[in-house]
């Protein structure tokens, strides 16, 4: 499978079917964002949806967590898989297959994130730089990391005012149990645990650029408890189901056994997940919903270019 990712990898980049956004997730969105306002979407945000609203085992709608109803034809969750058939659909249309995947199927790994920003131009870097540890660093209770991967974003402009730069290291862990009980049980302990964990990023750094630490201005780190308070996905996961032999790279059933007018689109009906896989369950779904509809599903690109093949 790892010989795989990277060949897929470097064919995809080689044919620009693959790069990084300069801008980051956010340039992505945008984009996503201005083309559905001009095909007349509307999109709320800071709106928590606390219930999958059902009549005769047909979605007609959701509840927000400030009580308002949205009524809707269809209702398609693009929320965390676990959160939608458990608890906003209250585990009401679900079967065994459902129960044992979700049981049994493995996930990404939660991550900490402690993200820095440096004065210091560091262009000299590479823009990847894994540094082994010769002690290790115990992340939390279960977890022993022998490297630290730094991402050095100097090749991304929008990151940084000039002179200065971005850095981040990505910290998996699978006790995501551990943080979001620290986090709720005793918040003293939490911002130390935080600090503790930073603080070793920046000895880290500051062995390979020594002075490093008296430039940097600004620290954050982020934990599977933040993860979980922003994206409320299952188990703190970063990227949903890990593709396995069992699974393969196939979707999943966006549909819920005796529930109507309802799908499920994203990470947690494709394994593997990532960001193409929110696009491609997403025109999956769509399509699917045209046909019940007798709706013709010819989809335009932004150039006024037919997309249906
Ligand atoms: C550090 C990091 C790096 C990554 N790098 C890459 C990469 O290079 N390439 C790649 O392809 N993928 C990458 N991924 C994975 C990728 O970000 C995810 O797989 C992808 O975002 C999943 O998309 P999604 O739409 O299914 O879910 P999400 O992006 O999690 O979106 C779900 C949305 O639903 C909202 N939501 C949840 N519950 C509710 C509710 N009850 N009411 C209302 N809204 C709700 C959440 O707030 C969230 O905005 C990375 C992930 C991480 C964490």
């Amino acid at each position: 499978m790892s010989v795989i990712a990277l060949v897929f990898m470097f064919a995809w980049m080689s044919r620009k079917n693959a790069g990084y956004p300069i801008g980051g997730s956010k340039a992505v969105v945008r984009l996503i964002v201005e083309r559905f306002r001009a095909l007349g979407g509307t999109l709320r945000l800071m709106a928590k949806a606390d219930e999958i609203l059902v009549e005769n085992n047909v979605a007609v709608g959701v509840r927000l967590a400030d009580g308002e109803t949205i009524h809707a034809d269809w209702v398609i969750s693009a929320a965390d898989g676990h959160a939608t058939i458990y608890d906003l659909l209250g585990g009401k249309y679900r079967d065994e297959a459902i129960d044992q995947f979700y049981e049994k199927q493995q996930v990404f790994p939660s991550y900490l994130q402690v993200s820095i920003g440096v004065a210091q131009d560091l262009s000299a870097e590479p823009g990847l730089l894994s540094r082994c540890m010769t002690e290790p660093l115990r992340l939390d209770p279960e977890t022993l990391l022998h490297d630290v991967p730094l991402r050095i974003f100097h090749y991304d402009p929008t990151f940084a005012p000039p002179g200065k730069t971005a850095v981040t290291a990505f910290l998996p862990t699978y006790n995501y149990a551990y943080w979001l009980d620290l986090e709720r049980s005793d918040t003293k302990r939490y911002v130390a645990e935080k600090q503790r964990v930073a603080e070793a990023v920046i000895a880290t750094l500051d062995r390979r650029m020594p002075g490093i630490r008296e430039r940097i201005e600004t620290i954050d780190v982020s934990t599977p408890a933040s993860v979980v308070r922003f994206t409320g996905n299952w188990k703190g996961s970063m990227e949903g189901f890990l593709p396995t032999p069992g699974t393969g790279f196939g979707t999943r059933r966006q549909t819920l056994p005796g529930l109507g007018r309802f799908r499920m689109v994203g990470q947690w009906v494709q394994p593997g997940g990532g960001l193409p896989s929110g696009l491609m369950t997403a025109r999956g779904a769509i399509r699917a919903i045209c046909r019940n509809d007798h709706v013709p599903f010819v989809p335009k690109s932004a150039s006024g270019v037919d997309q249906a093949a």
